[in-house]
Formats: C-alpha cells, sequence, structure tokens
C-alpha cells in the first residue's frame, strides 16, 4: 500500500529528549507551517488506490484532542480500504487521558502505532530526558496490542548509557509482548544516536560526558540487531535517519553516513553467513555460500565491505571469500 507521509514536528511531545530535533530529521521546520488538515484531505482525495496515511515527528495520541480528530477524519476522502499509522510517545497512552485517546483510536482504520522505544533501560530513558518507567512502557505496549491494535517499535542505539546488551534485552522485551498481538510482525526502525545541534545531546558531547558511537561500532551494533529482531519476528522497515540537507548540515557528531541501512544490512549479512561456517572452518570444506542475487550488493558494496567483515568474522582470506559466493539460481 502506497505510503503519505506528514510531518508534525514536536506536535503533541510533552518534553524534548536530549537528543532529538525534528527540524533536522524531517526537514520540516518546527513552529512553521501549520499543517491544516484541508491539506491533508486534498492529497487524499487524489488518490485512487487505498493509501497509508502517516503522521510521524511529534506524538500523535497528545495532539490537542479536536485536531487529531480533525486529521484522522481526512481518512474518510481517501479510497476505501486506506488506514491510518502514526507515531507516538508510549506516555501518551496512560492514564484517563490515554484510555480516551484509545476509545477515539478504535473508531478509526489504523494501520500501525509506531511507539518510541529508543530504550526500555531505566538509567538510559532518565539520561534522555525521557519517562524512566519500563513497567509503564510494558503496561501501554499490552494495552495496546490487546486491544486490537497492529505496532511497530522505533528503537535507537548508542544513546547515553546505553550498551549493545542492552539495546538486545530491549527487542527480547518487546518481541516477548509480541504474543497474541494481530499480525505476527511488527514493524522495527533502528536510529542510530547523532549529536544535532542545538540539542542537549550536544553540550553534553561538548563538555565530554557524551561519546557518541563510532561509525563502525555502530553498523555492527545495528547488524546484530538487525539479525537478532528479525530471528524474534520483527520486520525492519528502516534503518539509519532519513538523509536529507537539513539532516547533514545538522549532524555535529556520531555515526552518520548517507548509507548507514545499507552498511548495516552488510554486517547482518557477514554474521548471518559466518555462523554457517563449521567450528573447523569454511575453508577445510571448501562448501561454498548460496547468495540471493538481489544481496550480492550487501557484500561486494562500500568497497567489499561485507566480504572484508566476513573474512575477518570466520578468518578466511577475502580472495577465498569471493571464491566461495554463489549467486542462486546461476
Ligand atoms: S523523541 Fe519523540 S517524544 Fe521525544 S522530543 Fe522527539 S518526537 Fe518528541
Amino acid at each position: 500500500m502506497k505510503r503519505i507521509a506528514f510531518f508534525i514536528p514536536f506536535q503533541g511531545c510533552g518534553r524534548r529528549c536530549v537528543y532529538c530535533d525534528q527540524g533536522a530529521i524531517t526537514g520540516v521546520r518546527p513552529g512553521g507551517d501549520f499543517l491544516a488538515p484541508e491539506t491533508v484531505r486534498s492529497v487524499l482525495l487524489s488518490q485512487v488506490s487505498p493509501v497509508e496515511l502517516c503522521f510521524f515527528g511529534g506524538s500523535f495520541a497528545r495532539l490537542e484532542s479536536r485536531l487529531m480528530m480533525s486529521y484522522m477524519d481526512t481518512i474518510r476522502f481517501a479510497p476505501e480500504g486506506s488506514r491510518i499509522t502514526f507515531s507516538s510517545y508510549p506516555g501518551d497512552f496512560e492514564g484517563d487521558i490515554g484510555a480516551l485517546v484509545l476509545e477515539k483510536l478504535k473508531k478509526y482504520p489504523i494501520g500501525t502505532i509506531e511507539l518510541g522505544l529508543p530504550s526500555l533501560d531505566p538509567v538510559v530513558l532518565r539520561r534522555c530526558g525521557r519517562d524512566d518507567d519500563p513497567e509503564k512502557i510494558k503496561e501501554t505496549i499490552i494495552a495496546l496490542r490487546d486491544a486490537g491494535f497492529r505496532l511497530g517499535a522505533q528503537i535507537m542505539i548508542g544513546l547515553p548509557g546505553q550498551t549493545a546488551e542492552s539495546s538486545m534485552l530491549d527487542v527480547e522485551t518487546i518481541a516477548s509482548l509480541m504474543t497474541g498481538a494481530r499480525g505476527k510482525t511488527w514493524d522495527l526502525r533502528i536510529y542510530p544516536c547523532l549529536v544535532l545541534r542545538g540539542t542537549e545531546l550536544e553540550s553534553l558531547y561538548r563538555t565530554g560526558q557524551y561519546v557518541p558511537l563510532t561509525l563502525e561500532e555502530a553498523v555492527r551494533q545495528t547488524g546484530a540487531l538487525l539479525l537478532y529482531s528479525e530471528s524474534l519476528g520483527f520486520k525492519a522497515i528502516r534503518v539509519g535517519l532519513l538523509e536529507s540537507d537539513a539532516l547533514r548540515e545538522s549532524v555535529i557528531a556520531g555515526p552518520y553516513h548517507q548509507a548507514f541501512g545499507e552498511l548495516a544490512l552488510s554486517e547482518k549479512l557477514a554474521l548471518d553467513l559466518s555462523s554457517k561456517v563449521s567450528r573447523k572452518g569454511q575453508k577445510d570444506s571448501q562448501k561454498p555460500w548460496e547468495i540471493d542475487p538481489k544481496k550480492i550488493s550487501q557484500l561486494t558494496g562500500h568497497g567489499g565491505r561485507g566480504i572484508n567483515r566476513l573474512a575477518e568474522l570466520t578468518k578466511i582470506p577475502p580472495e577465498t571469500v569471493r571464491g566461495l559466493l554463489v549467486i542462486r539460481g546461476k
């Protein structure tokens, strides 16, 4: 289904998380032109087949109630079968206000509710300026799941106080809450933490209180996380922030790369292939790796990063690795 995304930078956010600058991330200036529901409606009226109407960049479920309903009501002008997808802060669904929001949402065709779940570690959450009770976050996930909504998780790596192990534990915890949910597969977005100009994280970085991951560390963590999360039933729909001039100009430090997602996929594939090598080493058995033709560039691209990494992981020389790669169907 075609996705049409509208950005509502920082709208509905009850806080400013230390790393966040939605202006740089979405390319839409916060407090700039107001997104009128009429604008959404006219875009939907021009569609000929069902669409996924998306609202990202803020905390949709905590928008002023009338505005939220106006945005959702526009779905009536979209072709039949269209759905609404949005991102929100987990705390939006807590308490009496949260319960009211849930009741309203049930009246609309909701595609996916993407929850911002950068971490479930209370120390990391606190250092990021977010609510720091993981139990409440889990209760929200369960409440949304039991109400029949399909969920997505937006997780992060390299946050202040976060480790590779805690990220792995987070996806494991979220996956354990999928049982009994509508749709066995939940969407997953993974974002590496970048130091963006004007954020509180910039001050922490400049005073030495925050050290970002290197690009290689971030790629390795993300590749491992992708492999593990897919084995747990997640469907990765985005890795790394959307590349734009606004983002490029705003990054001060951190694992920024225009093709971060591709690098992470090369790491994931190298890890996956290396896990198929016998203890004695594939070199001894000379058993080739069969590669999906669509994935070969993940090994050969970016100066053969995937091949070199596979060589490093298996201790097989890169030239031998190349000879052991067989494109499936050829
Ligand atoms: S991370 Fe989410 S909740 Fe936090 S400031 Fe950014 S958009 Fe708002």
